[in-house]
Formats: C-alpha cells, sequence, structure tokens
C-alpha cells in the first residue's frame, strides 16, 4: 500500500540503525534521500539497492509532484537524511505536509537524533526543552534569535557548525549570560565528548574543535526573568517620567 515512510539513520555509529528501519528500507520501491551521494554510499553498505530521488530544498518544487506521483501508483516511498532524522534540521517537511494533504498514509519510527542524545546526556533540565536547530550564521541576527529565546523557561538545544562555535558561544554569553551549558561533540562515534560548565568555561576550550556538535543551554532560571522584568519595568518607568 502506498505510503511515506520517514526512516531515521545512524549518526554516527552504524549500529545504530533497528530492524525496522532495515526492513522498511527493503522493503520501498523507492527512496528519497537529500544526497544520493551520500545515501547511496549508506545503502550499499547495508546491502540495499533501490531506486533513489533526490529530494532537497533547492529542487523540492519538482520532486514533491514526482514523489506524490509514486503514491499515486501505490508505491512505498522512504525518506532519509544524511543523518539522524529526516525532517529535524533536514528536508522533508513541505513532503510531509503534502502527502498528509494528499491523504496518503505518513510512518515514522524511532532511531538516532543528535538533539536528543545530547539533550539527555547534558545534565541539564530535560523534562521541557526548546530544539531550536540552526541559529543564523551572521552575528547580528543571531543575537535578535537569541533575544526571541532569552526568557524561556526551557533547556535550548542548538546544532552548530564547529567553525562557527566560538562566535555562537561568545553571543551566547552576551545575550544569555554566563549559563550553564553542555557542548556534546562526535555523538556516538569513537570520539565522543561532552564539555560541561558555564558558557564562558566552555568559550575558552572550544576553539579549533572539530566535528559535528550539540549545544545544550539551560534555560531562564525565576531570578533572570525577575531581573528582566524589573529592567523592562525600571525603562517605562524613566520612559513615563
Ligand atoms: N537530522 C539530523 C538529526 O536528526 O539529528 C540533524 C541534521 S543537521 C543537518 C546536522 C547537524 O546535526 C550537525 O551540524 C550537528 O550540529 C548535529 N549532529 C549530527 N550528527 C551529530 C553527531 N554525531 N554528534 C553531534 N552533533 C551531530
Amino acid at each position: 500500500q502506498a505510503a511515506l515512510y520517514l526512516v531515521p539513520t545512524p549518526i554516527g555509529n552504524m549500529q545504530e540503525i533497528s530492524p525496522r528501519v532495515l526492513e522498511t528500507l527493503k522493503n520501498a520501491d523507492v527512496i528519497a534521500c537529500e544526497d544520493t551521494r551520500n545515501s547511496g554510499i549508506l545503502l550499499k553498505n547495508l546491502e540495499i539497492k533501490k531506486p533513489l530521488i533526490a529530494h532537497h530544498e533547492f529542487n523540492q518544487d519538482a520532486s514533491i509532484p514526482g514523489i506524490l506521483a509514486l503514491l499515486e501508483q501505490n508505491k512505498k516511498v522512504a525518506i532519509i537524511s544524511d543523518a539522524g532524522y529526516p525532517l529535524i534540521s533536514d528536508p522533508g517537511n513541505r513532503l510531509v505536509q503534502e502527502v498528509i494533504e494528499q491523504d496518503y498514509p505518513v510512518i515514522s519510527m524511532s532511531g538516532a537524533n543528535a538533539a536528543l542524545n545530547a539533550l539527555v546526556a547534558s545534565g541539564l533540565e530535560t523534562s521541557r526543552y526548546l530544539f531550536y536547530g540552526f541559529l543564523d550564521s551572521k552575528s547580528s541576527k543571531r543575537k535578535k534569535q537569541l533575544e526571541e529565546l532569552k526568557m524561556l523557561p526551557y533547556t535550548l538545544v542548538f546544532y552548530e557548525a564547529p567553525h562557527r562555535i566560538s562566535d555562537m558561544l561568545a553571543d551566547g554569553l552576551e545575550v544569555l549570560g554566563n549559563r550553564k551549558i553542555c557542548l556534546a561533540r562526535e555523538l556516538t562515534k569513537k570520539h565522543e565528548e561532552f564539555i560541561r560548565g558555564s558558557i564562558s568555561e566552555v568559550l575558552e576550550v572550544c576553539e579549533g574543535l572539530k566535528g559535528e556538535m550539540v549545544v545544550v543551554i539551560e534555560g531562564a532560571k525565576k531570578e533572570d526573568l525577575k531581573s528582566s522584568m524589573e529592567e523592562a519595568m525600571n525603562l517605562m518607568k524613566e520612559q513615563i517620567a
């Protein structure tokens, strides 16, 4: 029966692929992937040979109608990204919306996700968190985005590229203050590392670090909210006076 399968792939450790994921990929008629070369390598290692179609941000206007046409022909389509879950800081969101609109089943399954791996090992509050993905690469925009998050009493989870980590943490320190943080690096891989401390402590040691990274930052505390409210009240009083 026609359906779109959202299939998570490993974020490093190749053993993190479930029997269900393997079976779904083996039973799919077509696999849509972010990058056919990268996924081609993964699938070859898994000894799965299937027709691959590219589906990414820049070709989705053309690839979505193609995938809908396959579903119309009663095909099973699996979507994968380079690593972890499709749709999570990866392509697929619009596709899923259009597949739902056309009333085809959308099926998801469990698997690896860098944000959750980092969050649970961070030592920070896990009961409520906000996954943000990538902040903007420009400092001015990044600071505005951080301003919007500043008052939220939820642990914040970001993805970041290694060459931007120092700049991102410097902006974080300026906007959010010296909160607790965990920089999770190379998750599930041989050199997995968790660097925990205050933003300023981690900033001191992060220059030149390589590999894939997730940044988990403590949410706003009641005291922060109180002092921000007081600041705002004082500002209003000044303006009125
Ligand atoms: N779809 C993926 C997921 O479900 O986690 C995320 C894809 S996003 C394009 C890639 C970013 O995820 C990397 O830049 C890094 O921030 C994070 N990431 C992916 N794999 C990671 C790993 N093994 N260790 C740490 N961070 C990782």
